[in-house]
């Protein structure tokens, strides 16, 4: 295109003839004369930012509102437990956990999409952490702990629902909240041991263990402190002495002794099969 001269019509070979071809030829001289062009090289714009720079959020917004268009709720983070059990009750809400359903979904061929722990269901993430037999079982023994009306929830939404109608205190029931997420992480686990180890896990601790470590998780994480036994019987006790605001000193500590279990293994007078079973037997006397 010849810039420099006074009319477009020059740049062509021919001039325009009347009809279509002089109404197009008007289009392209409106067009045109809007544009102005200066002597500079040619760059890139980004249009998602006004500024037309680059930037990350920009970009992530975009894939965020494209990948998760029903998620407009925002992420839970209770802080009375370690970051990775936050991670995984993160990624049952989004449904994001390599389950046998999700990995078939994404079109890679497994054995079976059978629940590995009940083998009577699809293992989607509903089953493996709302509608198994095993997940039922002890969601049943937690809220018997907790003196709560239990509800048979059969996926996220419902226990979300189930969870919000709960008249519990906001800071008693984000402890609630974060005994439930230790159940899942514990499902999680014992799944991923079940799937992936020689020797076979054993499911009749879990409950005991949820009741364990969630006590160290919260008892490190918030300020007060409190007993084994106060924690066992009454829960709500302990977490009204309580304030639930985590010591970045202690959060670390917390989740390392967890992972390196030495804490409550070797702590036998504290965690011993005969308190554990006063939870037990209260829930089995219910
Ligand atoms: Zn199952």
């Amino acid at each position: 295109m010849k810039l420099n001269d006074s009319s477009i019509d020059n740049s062509f070979r021919r001039k325009a003839r009347s009809g279509v071809e002089e109404s197009q030829l008007g289009d392209l001289c409106e067009l045109i004369s809007a544009a102005n062009l200066t002597p500079i090289a040619d760059r890139h714009i980004w249009s998602l930012e006004n500024s037309g720079e680059f930037s990350v959020a920009s970009i992530r917004k975009v894939i965020d509102e494209k990948r998760f268009p029903g998620i407009n709720s925002l992420t839970r983070w209770v802080k009375s437990v370690p970051i990775k059990v936050n991670i995984i009750a993160w990624k049952i809400k989004i449904d994001a956990l390599p389950t046998r359903f999700n990995i078939s979904r994404r079109g890679i061929e497994i054995d079976s999409i059978a629940c590995p722990i009940c083998n009577g269901g699809v293992e989607s993430t509903s089953h493996l952490f709302f509608q198994c037999s095993l997940v039922r079982q002890i969601a049943r023994k937690i809220s018997s702990w907790w003196n709560v009306d239990h509800a048979d929830v059969t996926t996220y939404e419902e226990w979300r629902t189930w969870m919000v109608s709960l008249r519990i205190q906001a800071n008693l029931k984000a402890v609630f909240e974060g005994v439930f997420y230790g159940l899942w992480w514990s499902i999680w686990t014992f799944r991923n041991k079940l799937l992936f180890e020689k020797e076979a896990p054993t499911q009749a601790s879990i409950f005991d263990n949820i009741v364990s470590f969630s006590f160290y998780w919260c008892k490190f994480r918030c300020k007060a402190s409190f007993k084994w036994n106060d924690w066992l019987k009454n829960p709500y006790l302990v977490v009204v002495i309580a304030v639930i605001t985590p010591t970045d000193q202690h959060s670390d500590t917390s989740s390392h002794d967890i992972e390196s279990g030495p804490l409550f293994f070797n702590q036998p007078s504290t965690f011993s099969s005969k308190s554990t079973s006063a939870v037990s037997g209260r829930v089995a006397d219910e």
